[in-house]
């Protein structure tokens, strides 16, 4: 083997390599105004501060290292994705520090804003039917399958990749361990492939011998709460597939509970985090700070509650302006 022609410049300290160092050790702020009087207080962590803007990032990157390390992904060899949301913005933005063209096979679902990101990551977007059931060729998954085999490309399979909940349970767990001083008592976080809550949650079981409560945030229209498939508004979360077609990922012995609040609970809790918190968060983040305050208010204030809140309201602000 050569080495490099080019040496790498010195590392300074403080200064990261890259973008990609930038994934992870997201803040967790405590709700003021919002934590209820005599119940618990509740914390969130912003994971709309990683730099692709969601949590999608730590398993994007985990995704793709995995993928590298095993040969699965050759080098500069395409990633394919079929995705309406944060785990197309992660790809890209990995790929591009890790020289892999991205492919984003999307819906009509998908906000502006984050069609917007990705194609200032360099993403090639090929629109697909999302209603198309699976048999149809113009199904997203379909069209991401074909595309990858036709140039050679990696397609990261989230929903059933141990790589995506690895990540959180690697990083997201111990970081919101560390930074509460193993005080959480309780974990709230949405389910869309079941990554975060099952790594996350599972990290937390573990380390807490079991005295972390881990509830699951699932919006109405989801059978992932037990409930007929109906719509979903919310991005990112629940599933109206059946129990037999749900993710490898979403792992069901992690939740103690999950709790399936409404849109306008969701949507409520996004506004009233803006107005009395100042803090800027999307519909599922809303979602779970939903959850979460009403569990709150049921708990000894010695208790901790915290909600992870996956990305920005700066994703949705067509739709949160309106
Ligand atoms: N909220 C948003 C906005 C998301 O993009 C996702 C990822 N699909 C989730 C919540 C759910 O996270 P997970 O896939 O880890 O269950």
């Amino acid at each position: 083997m050569h080495s490099p022609v080019v040496s790498a410049p010195p590392s300074l300290p403080g200064v990261a390599d890259s973008v990609l160092d930038l994934i992870g050790e997201t803040p967790i702020v405590r709700l003021r105004a919002l934590s209820p009087a005599g119940g618990a207080q509740v914390l969130v962590k912003l994971e709309g501060r990683n730099p692709g803007g969601s949590a999608k990032d730590r398993p994007a990157l985990s995704l793709v290292r995995d993928a590298e390390a095993a040969g699965a992904l050759a080098p500069g060899a395409p990633i394919v994705e079929s995705t309406s949301g944060n785990t197309g913005i992660g790809l890209a933005l990995v790929g591009r520090v890790t020289g892999h063209p991205v492919v984003i096979v999307h819906g009509d679902g998908m906000s502006p804003e984050k069609l917007a990101l990705l194609r200032l990551y360099g993403a090639e977007l090929v629109r697909a039917d999302w209603h198309a059931g699976p048999e149809d060729p113009a199904n997203p998954r379909a069209v991401a399958d074909r595309i990858a085999l036709e140039r050679g490309g990696w397609r990261s399979h989230q929903y059933d990749n141990p790589a995506n909940p690895n990540a959180h349970y690697r990083y997201t767990g111990p970081e919101i361990w560390r930074q509460t001083g193993g005080a959480i008592t309780h974990l709230v976080a949405g389910i869309g492939t079941g990554g975060t809550i099952s790594g996350t949650g599972r990290y937390l079981r573990e380390v807490s011998e079991d005295r972390v409560r881990i509830i699951g945030a699932n919006p109405a229209g989801s059978t992932y709460g037990g409930g007929a498939p109906g719509v979903i508004r919310v991005e990112g979360v629940g599933s109206t597939w059946p129990v037999s077609h749900w993710p490898k990922n979403l792992d069901t012995t992690v939740p103690h509970e999950i709790r399936t609040p409404t849109d306008e609970a969701a949507y409520t809790a996004v506004r009233r985090l803006a107005e009395e918190e100042a803090l800027l968060v999307g519909p599922s983040s809303g979602m779970a700070v939903a959850v979460a305050l009403d569990l709150a208010a049921g708990l000894d204030p010695s208790a901790v509650v915290v909600a992870v809140a996956p990305d920005s309201a700066t994703n949705y602000l067509s739709e949160l302006s309106r």
